[in-house]
């Protein structure tokens, strides 16, 4: 099956308010190209040079989402450009966004990772931490921020019970958050779902799915 094909499938597959994030890392840009032809615009990315050499050869109508672990210091490549970046965990990189964000003039729509899985390796603040942040994250000291949400991955096993305790517990923090809708802050977009639990993310109620192998085909790592 073609891209294109997979893509008008999985479309009509999920409701209409869903965000679709086509996760095209490792993919080509002849790949993405072909899903932009569909009139596809929200693609996602977790590797900085990878990003940047993409957003270079494509469209520039393209809405970029970084979606990975970020480190600070690579935030200064992608500020000119990225649409949203969905991965923040750290109150470090929050000033360097603002940092970059104030340098380029311009807004950065983000959203908060929250840590939902049973594993370590998985990044993202506690419950506790954004409650005890949200205070200076809404003050003047990140007027170059907007936070649109919240993003969250699941604990990587076939368990059913788990994943779906895990987006509970992440849908019921975002609805709680929703209460400080503001200028700084509009809790707009719940980011949870991926190519293997997106059913069950979307009755947790989520309304941002980022999908990889599903629609461009299993990943291959070459190095
Ligand atoms: C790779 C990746 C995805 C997509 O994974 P698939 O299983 O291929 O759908 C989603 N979110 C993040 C953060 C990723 O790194």
């Amino acid at each position: 099956m073609s891209i294109k094909e997979r893509y008008i499938l999985f479309k009509k597959e999920i409701p209409e308010s869903i965000h679709l994030i086509a996760v095209s890392k490792t993919k080509s840009v002849e790949d993405i190209l072909e899903m932009y032809n569909c009139n596809h615009k929200d693609f996602g990315e977790n590797y900085v040079q990878e990003l940047v050499t993409k957003y270079e050869l494509l469209p520039k109508d393209i809405r970029w989402h970084f979606i990975g672990h970020l480190q600070s210091n690579k935030v200064k490549f992608i500020a000119p450009f990225v649409y949203l970046i969905q991965g923040v965990d750290s109150l470090k990189l929050l000033i360097e966004i603002q940092k970059q964000a104030k340098k380029h003039n311009r807004i950065i729509n983000c959203l908060l990772q929250i840590h939902i899985a049973k594993e370590e390796s998985k990044f993202g603040f506690s419950k506790e931490e954004i409650v005890n942040l949200l205070p200076r994250i809404l003050s003047d000291e990140f007027n170059q921020i907007k936070i649109l949400g919240l993003m969250g991955m699941a604990t990587n096993i076939e368990n059913e019970r788990l994943i779906r305790e895990e987006y509970k517990f992440l849908a019921e923090l975002f609805l709680s958050l929703k209460e400080k809708d503001g200028e700084r802050i509009a809790m707009k977009y719940l980011s949870m779902g991926m190519s293997g639990d997106y059913k069950i993310a979307i009755q947790e109620r989520s309304n941002m799915i980022r999908i990889g192998s599903l629609l461009f085909g299993e990943r291959n790592y070459k190095n």
